[in-house]
């Protein structure tokens, strides 16, 4: 089959012939048919990301459909269309045991630790496959247990109420989806980017106000809409000078999310600040398979919807992460085959 695949890092991808996967009893060959292009691959890429080794074939929000059934998969026909959840875990530890599968400890998901799908096809566990409604398309399925799923996890760790207002830092293939994840729980949604194109793009998605963090004062801004300040950050950013902004514009009380990261930035928290502030700092990665089922839900309801903006043959995958590095990409893009 053809694949794209990362020989060396910092190099780019290339046009290969590898085997095609064979599946155990338990696993379908799921024909990819989608891949979301995500800056986390950039990262990858780059070297960055420690669990990751080459050769690899990237591309962790895949969606496709059935070829090749495991003898024991009684519940899948070919041609079904699938989602594929990229957290491929133990089941057997404490948080799978509790549903939060995203802190496996075992964990390995495809397009970091396992082969991904810049691929033309995937072997994947039965329990990885969340049936993709007939009204949504492979693309907008492909991006939903990432770009779509870790605003969505993020919010449901608070009690986000329609009276709250949410910041979200950074519209792009996340953070655009943040904006409407915020939005269906009626809260009052501010979308801060650098760049107004994005800005436009996150009103159209729900954004009651937006904010250029590069053309003026972010702080000063919120507190015109607020005097308090924001009760929820959802930042995508992750940068020192982001997050630090963010600690200054939460309301006492407030809950600062970090969604987006660079390596190696440092972010100084002083104590007696969240003591007396009562603020909170709160990670969090990817979603649940709980989760990804009530974002299917609202996906196929039409009250959430996926943003791609652009699409690229599996070949033209370079152009794909250049393009998004170059932060030519709004929304998201997809690795799309016919
Ligand atoms: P993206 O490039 O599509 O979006 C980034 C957005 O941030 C762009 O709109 C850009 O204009 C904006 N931006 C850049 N600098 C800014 C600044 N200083 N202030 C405000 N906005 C700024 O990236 P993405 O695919 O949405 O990923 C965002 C981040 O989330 C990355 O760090 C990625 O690795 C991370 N990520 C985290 C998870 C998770 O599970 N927590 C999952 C996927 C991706
Ligand atoms: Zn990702």
């Amino acid at each position: 089959m053809k694949a794209m695949v990362l020989d060396e890092f910092e190099g780019e991808l290339q046009l290969k012939e590898i085997d095609k996967p064979g599946i155990d009893k338990n696993e379908v060959l799921i024909k990819v048919r989608a891949t979301g292009v995500c800056h986390t691959d950039l990262k990858i890429i780059s070297g960055k990301v420690p669990t990751v080794s080459v050769p690899h074939v990237l591309g962790h929000e895949i969606a496709g459909e059935a070829v090749e059934i495991g003898e024991k998969v009684n519940d899948v026909e070919e041609g079904d269309r699938f989602i594929v959840a990229q957290d491929i875990t133990c089941g057997n530890c404490y948080y799978c045991r509790k549903g939060q599968h995203n802190l496996c400890v075992d964990v390995e998901r495809k397009g970091f630790e396992l082969d991904g799908g810049h691929a033309e096809y995937l072997a994947v566990p039965r329990s990885n496959l969340f049936e993709l409604p007939d009204n949504v398309k492979f693309e907008e399925g492909a991006i939903l247990p990432d770009a779509v799923g870790t605003p969505y996890t993020a919010l449901k760790k608070t009690t986000l109420k329609p009276f709250h207002n949410v910041a979200v830092v950074g519209v792009g293939g996340l953070g655009i989806h943040g904006v409407q994840v915020a939005a269906v729980h009626g809260a009052e949604v501010i979308g801060v980017d650098i760049e107004d194109e994005r800005l436009e793009m996150a009103k159209k998605y729900g954004a009651d106000e937006v904010i250029n963090s590069r053309k003026s004062d972010l702080e000063e801004e919120l507190r015109k809409i607020d005097e308090e300040g924001v009760d929820y950050i959802m930042d995508f950013v992750g940068i020192t000078e982001t997050l630090e902004t963010d600690l200054k514009c939460l309301k006492d009380d407030g809950t600062l999310f970090t969604l987006g990261y660079e390596y190696g930035q440092d972010f100084t928290v002083i104590p007696e600040q969240l003591v007396y502030r009562g603020i909170g700092i709160q990670g969090s990665r990817a979603t649940t398979k709980g989760d990804l089922e009530e974002i299917i839900k609202l996906v196929g309801r039409g009250d959430l919807k996926s943003v791609i903006t652009k699409r690229y043959s599996l070949e033209e995958a370079n152009q794909a992460l250049k393009d998004l590095e170059n932060g030519e990409i709004l929304g998201r893009a997809v690795i799309s085959f016919p």
